[in-house]
């Protein structure tokens, strides 16, 4: 049977203040801005999308920076950290730029076939920088990152949870993933395709707090679907299954749909099309704040209370 899910779309997480999130993900990591929009529920607060330059689905990581609310508590039923993609060869040249910002790091380990990096952003969100032989994104380097050591994208997510069982079986049977690595308490799942950007990991933790959302966690995970047409037959799949999903959002750059899986993460099932460049030139993605239609008549009310950014 035909797959449907091609690996992550998005990853979306909450964080205190904006400008420290966006001197982060543009400054440090070098991701391009490519959407500066607002929290479709709540526009006093920005939706900050971050991704390589083509703002390719599998690289887009998103915030809510929502100002002064307190971290969240690291521990079960959520997503602990999400590491990105890097060309072999780059960590010695990522940990002096880490240096350089003064942002610590766990030194370089190995897991499976690869090396990375762990580390955290200001409001104590997990990454990684995983030195990925083979992944076949271009990278092009910003905020003086030559592009031979460039972010490309997303690697995996890491879900850490109570037990694993249900989520794997919901993974494996409706959502075209399979185990392709498992080793020293880790599960690796791949979409059809088993590259960069397609992996989900599991972790079993049955010691740690319940985790808890703030500044700092992953608020949800998408994945991606080609079409419309493809989003309502994962659609159908699921619910068939027994999750409670939600009907189709616009979410203008993409359709999505949600859920909470058994582990007690927040999925979201998102179609690539139409896309970032719906509203603005790929080349000047992310300049200027772009506001759902709905929102267009109070621009200048919205625009004088989101604080203003510089990257
Ligand atoms: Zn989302």
């Amino acid at each position: 049977m035909t797959k449907l899910i091609k690996g992550l779309h998005h990853v979306t997480a909450l964080a205190a203040d904006a400008q420290e999130n966006v001197d982060f993900y543009t400054k440090v990591l070098g991701l391009r801005m490519v959407k500066l929009t607002v929290n479709f529920d709540a526009p006093d607060v920005y939706h900050l999308y971050y991704g390589n330059y083509n703002a390719e689905p599998g690289s887009i990581m998103t915030f809510f920076p929502y100002g002064r609310i307190g971290r969240g508590t690291r521990g079960i039923g959520e997503v602990n950290f999400t590491s990105f993609s890097v060309p072999v060869n780059s960590l010695a040249f990522w940990m002096e730029r880490l240096s350089s910002f003064n942002i610590s790091y766990d030194m370089p380990q190995k897991r499976f076939n690869e090396s990375y990096i762990r580390f955290q952003d200001y409001d104590g969100l997990g990454i990684e920088l995983v030195a990925a032989d083979g992944d076949l994104r271009t990278s092009q380097g910003m905020n003086g990152i030559p592009d031979e050591f460039a972010v490309k994208g997303f690697y995996s997510v890491n879900l850490n949870e109570i037990a694993s069982e249900k989520t794997i079986k919901l993974l494996t049977e409706v959502m075209d993933y399979s185990i392709i690595s498992e080793g020293n308490g880790r599960f690796r799942l791949s979409a059809d395709g088993n590259k960069a950007g397609y992996y989900v990991d599991m972790t079993v933790n049955k010691n740690a707090p319940l985790a808890r959302q703030g500044a700092g966690s992953i608020h949800h995970i998408a994945f991606a679907v080609e079409t419309e047409e493809d989003q309502l037959a994962v659609r159908e799949k699921l619910m068939s299954y027994g999750m409670n999903v939600t009907a189709v959002l616009d979410r203008n750059y993409f359709k999505s749909i949600y859920f909470r899986e058994p582990g007690g993460v927040l999925f979201e099932v998102a179609t690539n099309p139409p896309g970032f460049t719906v509203d603005e030139e790929l080349s000047s993605l992310g300049k200027e704040l772009k506001l759902p239609s709905w929102y267009e008549p109070h621009r200048n009310t919205i625009e004088q209370v989101l604080p203003k950014l510089s990257y």
